[in-house]
């Protein structure tokens, strides 16, 4: 089976796991229903807040503009909606789309408290089959997100249908490190640290565990983005953070 082309009848991976292609989206979602309490929190601790200018970085060099109508996909507790709001004005608008209800109530609860209610609505959907007819959005971003997606071909071909000619796709994702020193680092803060804290701050160490183990099961720089252009995107460019820990792709409909 190809890794990112997942046929149901089929296997797939869920971390380092083999499980049924129609099992994972059920594993995925047991994961975040289990963190959604505690996920901001958890963000903070394990990334010392470097997560917060990774987001920050991304939705700066968006190119999202007063007035657009963007999609963010796996928008989870609203960080990637909460900085572009103010991009987009009175006059445009965001929706937070997710597919778990009780990432998707954090978000809700979050954005409220913090006043953020005008040209927000938020969607119950599943990445690989959205509601949304062709050409509604200006921007689709998605952030951590597609790691989660059982079907990323899927996924990919679906921001592009939903977006408007000249639109583009903006993906924040966990990436694959090449520096030597830097991978072993990483490798013993994803292995040893994470699935500690996990335990001790949302009492899950398994949801940690499973993070670490799909970042390294993601689709490497290349491969994401030679993903994108098989599902038409254009002028498709990737630029890494942090050494690679985590890339931005870009992508546009033409
Ligand atoms: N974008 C947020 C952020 O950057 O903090 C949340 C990222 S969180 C790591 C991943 C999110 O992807 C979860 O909220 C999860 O519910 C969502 N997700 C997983 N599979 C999905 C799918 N097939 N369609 C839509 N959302 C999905």
């Amino acid at each position: 089976m190809s890794e990112t082309n997942p046929n149901p009848a089929d296997t797939t991976h869920f971390g380092y796991r083999d499980v049924p292609v129609a099992e994972k989206e059920k594993l995925v979602g047991k994961v975040f229903t289990s963190v959604a309490s505690k996920y901001d929190l958890m963000n903070d601790a394990m990334s010392f807040g470097v997560h917060r200018l990774w987001k920050r970085w991304f939705a700066a060099t968006s190119g999202v503009r007063a007035g657009d109508a963007v999609l963010d996909l796996a928008g989870g507790t609203g960080d990637i909606a909460a900085l572009l709001l103010p991009m987009v004005g009175a006059s445009g608008r965001v929706v937070l789309g997710d597919i778990n209800a009780a990432m998707l109530r954090e978000g809700r609860d979050r954005l409220l408290n913090e006043g953020r209610v005008r040209g927000l609505a938020y969607a119950q959907v599943n990445a690989q089959a959205l509601p949304f007819p062709d050409a509604s959005f200006d921007a689709v971003t998605i952030a951590f997100g597609l790691r989660n997606v059982t079907d990323k071909d899927a996924a990919l071909r679906e921001m592009q249908r939903v977006l408007r000619v000249g639109g583009r796709a903006l993906i924040l994702e966990f990436s694959a490190v090449r520096d030597p020193l830097l991978k072993k680092l990483y490798d013993f803060h994803s292995f040893q640290v994470l699935p500690r804290l996990g335990s001790l701050i949302a009492g899950d160490a398994e949801s940690y565990q499973y993070l670490a183990e799909s970042i390294r099961k993601h689709p490497d720089q290349a491969t994401l983005k030679a993903m994108m252009e098989t599902a038409g995107f254009a002028r498709v460019d990737v630029r890494n953070l942090t050494g690679g820990i985590v890339a931005i792709h870009r992508g546009y409909k033409i």
